[in-house]
């Protein structure tokens, strides 16, 4: 990734962090659930608190809570029905993901401060009010590409791939090496 990707020796510590929801509009049940899942796992695992889907896909979000209950941490898929709600009711900067937007690297500072964020990104096709309703719209890059690739990007800017204590719970972990695989049971209380 280009200058300003983090590692996790990186991480932005917890307390200073903004805490990171997403919102994910426009998900066609049946039709999207590899992708929107995907989403999911990758606003988990780079440092989002929790994902509002709309419109709700409850398999879809018991699925990612089984996973989150074995890999730790507190993520969780909220199901809505009303995207417009969750956006004006959210107490705190909006963000709109599109590739028509200001470029990151201009909003990342603003971003970089808030304490809370709500990214929102779309599917095939974004309400044109979205464009109004967000407190910015932002792109990573100017080209059109995929709500994973955006989100990730953002929370790798914003936050730093977080480490194993941001996964506090989790019943195994990875440990990490070059070769081959070496997952380990964590013990209760950990
Ligand atoms: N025309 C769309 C747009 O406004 O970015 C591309 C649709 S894309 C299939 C689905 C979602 O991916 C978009 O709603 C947006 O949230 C995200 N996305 C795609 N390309 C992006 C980019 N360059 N910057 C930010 N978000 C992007």
């Amino acid at each position: 990734m280009a200058t300003g990707s983090s590692d996790s020796k990186r991480s932005r510590p917890r307390s200073a962090r903004p805490r990171v929801s997403v919102l994910r509009v426009g998900h066609r049940i049946g039709r999207d659930p590899r992708l929107t899942t995907h989403l999911a796992l990758a606003a988990r695992a780079l440092g989002a608190d929790r994902m509002f889907l709309e419109p709700p896909d409850p398999e879809l979000a018991a699925r990612v809570a089984a996973l989150a209950r074995r890999w730790g941490g507190s993520f969780s898929v909220e199901g809505v029905d009303d995207w417009k709600r969750v956006v004006r009711e959210f107490a705190g900067e909006v963000v709109h993901l599109t590739m028509y937007g200001e470029p990151l690297d201009r909003a990342l500072p603003r971003l970089r401060t808030a304490r809370d964020l709500l990214l929102v990104v779309g599917g095939a096709k974004v309400p044109p009010e979205m464009y109004r309703l967000a407190d910015r719209n932002v792109a990573v890059g100017p080209q059109p590409h995929s709500e994973v690739a955006a989100v990730a990007i953002v929370l790798d800017r914003i936050l730093g791939v977080p480490g194993p204590a941001g996964f506090r719970g989790a019943r195994q972990r990875i440990v990490p090496r070059a070769r081959g695989k070496k997952v380990v049971a964590v013990r209760r209380g950990r």
